[in-house]
């Protein structure tokens, strides 16, 4: 039978398995458990099963459902992995322990602009467009030295790079590729891997992976 207890197991144990080999401890890879969609009775047995780090893409949504569940559990902590416009900034900064998806200046002024507001600075991910696709988020591979610079003039803690790679493609070279940029700027947080690809990103030194349908089932 398959719950969501045992589907936690089972995806602990595979980062723990990719590890060896990497010759990395199973306690540096941060498992966050994408959420978005899953309402609270479906988030509660993880919650339950010991999981404490969530994934929700949008503020709103978030908003809905985590300061209840929050209340019973405050060491839970919770990280937006989707696009964030500038103008949710406040609410984000007030909601999130983690943004991964930085990825553009406007956002970074709104971001530097509501931590300093709140009293509160929460690490954030830059996100870049590993793929180069022009309907995608992230910052472009060219502009990431200049955006780097941008936010270490911040006091915005810098977490480290994410990536999604393109659909349907070995995302294996992305990762790396990833891997490489963040070394090249003296980053060692790396957000990528999802549930079709987060042993690989493991293997390849993802720090955070970010995996939905493998721990909830699919979002229908
Ligand atoms: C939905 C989502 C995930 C999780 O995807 P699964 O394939 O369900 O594991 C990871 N990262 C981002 C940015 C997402 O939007």
């Amino acid at each position: 039978m398959e719950n969501a207890a045992t589907r936690l197991e089972t995806v602990r144990a595979n980062i723990a398995r990719m590890c060896k080999p990497a010759r990395r401890e199973p306690s540096s890879v941060t498992l966050i458990a994408v959420s978005k969609t899953h309402d609270a009775p479906a988030i509660q047995p993880l919650i339950d099963a010991g999981q404490r780090v969530f994934g929700e893409n949008r503020v709103q949504e978030a908003q809905g459902k985590w300061p209840a569940l929050r209340e019973a559990h405050p060491d839970i902590a919770l990280h937006l992995i989707g696009q964030l416009q500038s103008n949710k900034a406040d609410e984000a900064v007030a909601l999130f322990d983690c943004v991964h998806s930085l990825d553009r200046p406007s956002l970074l002024t709104a971001l530097a602009k509501a931590m300093d507001k709140a009293d509160r600075q929460v690490p954030c991910f830059v996100q870049v467009n590993i793929g180069d696709e022009a309907q995608k988020g992230g910052c472009p591979i060219a502009e990431l030295p200049a955006f780097l610079e941008s936010v270490r003039r911040t006091d915005i803690p810098l977490a480290g790079l994410m990536c999604i790679p393109p659909a349907d493609t070995e995302a294996a070279p992305f990762f790396a590729f990833l891997a490489k940029l963040a070394a090249d700027h003296g980053l060692t947080g790396l957000s990528m891997g999802m549930s079709g690809d987060y042993e690989t990103a493991v293997m390849l030194g993802a720090t955070h992976v970010r995996v939905g349908t493998a721990l909830f089932g699919s979002r229908g």
